[in-house]
């Protein structure tokens, strides 16, 4: 639909961002027939996390079973635990089946979207022109904005430097001595592969995570001949390991005693997997199992203990032209220097560029006050706009996309209920949103979450938990099934 007064191309909704959630929303508005729709993407793909994310040994750390919509389930996964390039080949083949690629417009950077009280729509501005709608929805992702380390002197540095989401390909690792920042999930991919073929390996660690075994394996032809062909065999497959991993949140929300067995079982894998007592001390974490996202692998600390690796626990002082200082006064020469240094979650980019009604962006309504928003997904202040993998919606023992299609779910009958109602605008209540949230931070009580002794990018530096959501994912996908216009302000036409 075009708007003639203004000569400016008008749409029902407007989604920025053409990851799993984007997407995903994509392709069910598509079936629902809300056609009306664009995808604003700034990649020169779709993808996301998976596009982006395209270092040695990238890959999912949740069962390949679960890491795929319920509605395309994907028979041909070569192994239970997907690698990165299998999972963006998977989203271009969903792309592709469900017709939704012209609907995306990719090397589209949306730089502003704000609210217009007068004309009641949100006036987009992208890289591409601008453009107005009447929803919009923000699927720019949790984990798409590099977080850079602020090192005195790091833009000095004379070799090669790139963070783990922006791997450079053209860096030649092989022979060479290369320092890792960070030890979060990108990391303990990233350490096992380049180690065996770089020359040194230095690995920059502030904090030691506690790391399970994965249990997994590749494929056989038969369990893949199954899945395509046995009708329900990968349905009752994903059902069944979707359970076992919501029976994870017994021990990580429920009962302490039984997350105290799984740390054994972690601190046993460490003494079987290191011999060197030194380097055992370094890495057994000093907090909770599962207060910061628990990680899987089997090679890393067979990595670790290397002849060319080593653990380096003194904090970082500075960054040289061709070499990392600590704060005891070592200096340690390097080639190149990777950023394993995560994602602006709290402090997302996109929270800058979202204006409300108040004249507000999203980065200032969350800096005057906790961030916040009602079921992870809308924000008062903010009319007709969702969220996905808002505030408080990620799940730190599931996939993420259950998460985000519990989200589909509400928006499109969101849209539904508008339409049918012929409203105009919609806006969740602040104090629907406040007693939301109220409830929601009682839930962190007692768990490992806020009681693990850890301090971890879940939590912001108030001890707020902006980020998790505290309880098993079937509650939040049961409370996203309807839209509940009853707390949200509307208008009519
Ligand atoms: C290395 C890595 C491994 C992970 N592994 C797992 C896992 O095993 N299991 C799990 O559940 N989750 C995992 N995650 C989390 C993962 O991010 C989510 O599972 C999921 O991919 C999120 O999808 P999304 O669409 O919300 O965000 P993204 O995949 O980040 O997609 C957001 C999209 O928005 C675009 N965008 C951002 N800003 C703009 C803008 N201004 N204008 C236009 N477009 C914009 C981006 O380019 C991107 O394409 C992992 C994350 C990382 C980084």
């Amino acid at each position: 639909m075009t708007d003639t007064s203004t000569t400016k191309r008008h749409y029902r909704v407007a989604i920025m961002g053409a990851g799993f959630a984007g997407l995903g929303l994509a392709i069910q508005l598509q079936r629902q027939g809300h056609t009306d729709f664009v995808v604003a993407e700034r990649g020169d793909e779709i993808g996301g996390t998976w596009r982006d994310n395209t270092y040695p040994g990238a890959g999912c750390d949740v069962p390949s079973q679960l890491y795929s919509y319920s509605f395309a389930l994907n028979p041909d996964w070569t192994r239970s635990f997907s690698n990165q390039p299998e999972i963006h080949r998977y989203m271009c083949e969903v792309a592709d089946r469900f017709g939704v690629r012209d609907r995306i417009m990719l090397g589209c950077a949306v730089t502003s979207a704000r609210w217009n009280e007068q004309t009641a729509r949100w006036d987009v501005t992208t890289t591409q022109g601008e453009f107005t709608a009447d929803f919009a929805v923000s699927a720019a992702g949790p984990l798409s904005s590099p977080k850079l380390p602020d090192i005195k002197g790091i833009n000095d540095f004379q070799g090669a430097i790139f963070h783990s989401a922006a791997w450079d390909h053209e860096a030649e690792l092989a022979g060479k001595r290369v320092a890792v920042i960070g030890t979060g999930a990108s990391a303990i991919q990233i350490v096992p592969a380049i180690a065996p073929e770089v020359g040194r390996l230095d690995l920059y660690q502030r904090s030691a995570p506690w790391v399970l075994p994965r249990v997994g394996h590749r494929y056989t032809a038969l369990e893949r001949f199954a899945y395509r062909r046995i009708p329900g065999a990968q349905r009752a497959v994903r059902t069944a390991v979707y359970w076992l991993r919501e029976s994870f949140v017994l021990w990580q929300a429920k009962f302490a005693w039984a997350a105290a067995i799984v740390q054994l079982a972690a601190r046993a894998k460490i003494r079987w997997e290191i011999s060197d007592p030194v380097l055992r001390a370094k890495v057994t974490p000093g907090y909770r199992l599962g207060c910061k996202r628990m990680l899987i692998s089997n090679d890393y600390y067979p990595a670790l203990a290397r002849d060319n690796v080593d653990v380096i626990t003194d904090g970082i002082a500075e960054i040289r032209a061709h070499s990392i200082v600590t704060a005891d006064g070592t200096e340690r020469e390097v080639d190149a220097i990777v950023l394993a240094t995560g994602f602006r979650i709290t402090d997302s980019p996109t929270y800058d560029m979202i204006t409300g009604r108040d004249g507000r962006t999203l980065s200032e309504t969350f800096d005057a006050e906790p961030i916040t928003a009602y079921k992870g997904s809308a924000v008062a202040n903010f009319p007709n706009v969702f969220v996905m993998m808002g505030p408080n919606s990620a799940l730190s023992y599931t996939s993420a996309i259950f998460t985000i299609e519990s989200q589909i779910n509400y928006i499109v009958d969101a849209l539904t209920t508008i339409e049918q109602r012929g409203l105009r605008t919609v806006e969740v209540r602040a104090e629907a949103q406040a007693a939301y949230n109220h409830d929601l931070q009682r839930k962190f009580d007692g768990t490992v979450w806020k009681e693990g002794g850890c301090t971890s990018w879940f939590v912001d530096e108030n001890g707020h938990n902006a980020t998790l959501w505290p309880d098993f994912s079937f509650k939040f996908h049961r409370m996203l099934r309807r839209f509940d216009i009853e707390a949200y302000d509307t208008t009519t036409r």
